[in-house]
């Protein structure tokens, strides 16, 4: 298992910010990979597909928003 950070794209100011989410994968991608590219030929994990109904906080507008392309959420391995 490896152990991910999860990051967005922002929507406001087109920055990656962190989510605050960790996940652990079996198989997951050695190095910074968007969700969509991880999981291209393969149905993902739950854990992965409800990524896209989280609210992600932007520090720079102070407000949450809804990060849903596929393409636009990372997977950043920790350690
Ligand atoms: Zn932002």
């Amino acid at each position: 298992m490896a152990m991910y950070n999860v990051c967005a794209v922002c929507n406001a100011c087109g920055d990656l910010h962190t989510t605050g989410i960790t996940v652990s994968l079996n198989g997951g991608p050695a190095s910074k990979q968007s969700i969509e590219e991880a999981f291209a030929n393969k149905d993902p994990p739950t854990i992965i597909a409800e990524l896209k109904e989280k609210r992600v906080h932007c520090p720079k507008i102070g407000r949450q928003y809804a990060q849903r392309d596929g393409k636009k959420i990372f997977l950043i391995p920790m350690g």
